[in-house]
């Protein structure tokens, strides 16, 4: 039968899960070369580590062995290295495939249809999907028109909204600014009993040597409040490829109502013994965040100089606007081979998240951007 002869099956589908837009999870390398014979691609569009997965890493894993069991349910090894990293219960740890995996189960443990769920918006897709898809109501706080958090709104809303669970991305993915103590405080006064609090901290590597940038799980930790943190080993330890993420759950209940939800073996063996060593290469992750704060500094001062103001960020990326639409600029940026992402949610159409790669990626970025900013100007100098 060809796919025109079968009878609509929209019936059959979860009503939420049919109005649900289309997660765009970017291009591949191959994807682009072979669409527009480019030989170079500068892969800015997904926040990955331009540094490749640490050779210590990779000396593990071709040790890891056989794959014909099935994994530690359990994830016991890398579970005591981060409970004695960070200080915190192992039964605390809730490990993912990937920090994404960690949102959908949490959505799936926690969310009820119609339940209240509130994120900001400009935010990661993800915060919003899941929830979406289990029935939840959103409330979204927006960000300042400085596009820094709300402080006051968050937490108005947070007292008259009383959501299911808060998602808050802190540095923010796409904008790259983050929380003070004093927010995370401000926040923490203002939640009540019935709001579990989820801060996604995946760029916490990157974030953490910065200036004013607080110790948010001592604070969480310290509150007495219900929270989740989550982390991922995708950005800075450059295991995007592998899925592997954690997150951290008070009281350690939480933990136990996500593991009844989880796929039993979500994380696979060979993430489990590239985690624990990828923990243990503080060189790499040194080399990583020192790069980051160089090539950032750089690609700043390059887009200033573009006439394109990008927002300070403590991640690896920026968020900048320019007068193109996002989805053009990005389309345009793709014949030079450079893979950007458009960002495109409500109100933020002409607004590109650009990660922070290697130099020369990052300058194939800028004389390209530069190239098609000019062709602007020129056609406003034409008319
Ligand atoms: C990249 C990113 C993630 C996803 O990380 P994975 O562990 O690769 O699934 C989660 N949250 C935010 C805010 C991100 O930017």
């Amino acid at each position: 039968m060809t796919e025109k002869e079968y009878l609509s099956i929209d019936h059959l589908v979860n009503r939420y899960v049919a109005k649900l837009g289309k997660y765009n999870a970017g291009l591949s390398i191959e994807g682009l070369k072979a669409r527009f014979q480019v030989d170079r691609v500068a892969k800015l569009g997904s926040n990955e580590n331009p540094f490749p997965t640490s050779s210590s890493v990779m000396k593990a894993l071709s040790r890891a062995g056989d794959l014909s069991h099935y994994p530690d349910a359990n994830c016991s090894l890398l579970r005591k290295k981060i409970a004695d990293k960070l200080t915190v219960a192992e039964e605390s740890l809730v490990f993912g495939n990937g920090s994404e995996d960690l949102i959908s189960i949490i959505s799936r443990a926690f969310i009820n249809e119609g339940d209240k769920v509130m994120t900001i918006v400009p935010s990661f897709g993800l915060h919003i999907l899941y929830p979406t898809a289990c029935g939840a109501k959103m409330v979204i706080a927006p960000m300042t028109s400085q596009l820094e958090f709300d402080i006051e709104r968050i937490t108005s809303l947070l007292r008259s909204e009383k959501p299911k669970l808060f998602f808050i991305a802190s540095p923010s993915n796409p904008v790259g600014c983050s929380l003070s103590q004093d927010d995370v405080n401000d926040i923490l006064a203002n939640v009540s009993e019935q709001t579990l609090l989820v801060f996604d901290e995946a760029y916490y590597e990157y974030a953490q040597g910065e200036l004013d940038y607080p110790d948010v799980l001592a604070l969480l930790k310290a509150s007495g409040k219900p929270f989740v943190l989550l982390r991922t080993l995708s950005k800075a330890y450059s295991l995007a490829g592998l899925r592997i993420g954690y997150g951290v759950f008070y009281p350690v209940t939480l933990a136990e109502y996500m593991n009844k939800v989880r796929t039993p073996f979500n994380v696979n063996r060979q993430a489990q013994v590239a985690a624990i060593a990828a923990l243990d290469d503080d060189n790499h992750l040194g080399k990583t965040i020192h790069w980051n704060h160089i090539a950032r500094k750089k690609m700043q001062q390059d887009l200033k100089r573009l006439g394109v103001s990008p927002y300070e960020s403590k991640g690896n990326f920026l968020f900048f606007s320019t007068s193109w639409l996002a989805t053009d600029l990005a389309d345009e940026l793709l014949k030079f081979g450079v893979i950007v992402k458009p960002w495109m949610e409500p109100g933020y159409e002409y607004f590109v998240r650009v990660s922070i790669g290697k130099a020369e990626d990052n300058q194939l970025f800028i004389t390209s951007l530069a190239s098609l900013l000019g062709r602007t100007a020129l056609s406003h100098v034409n008319q």
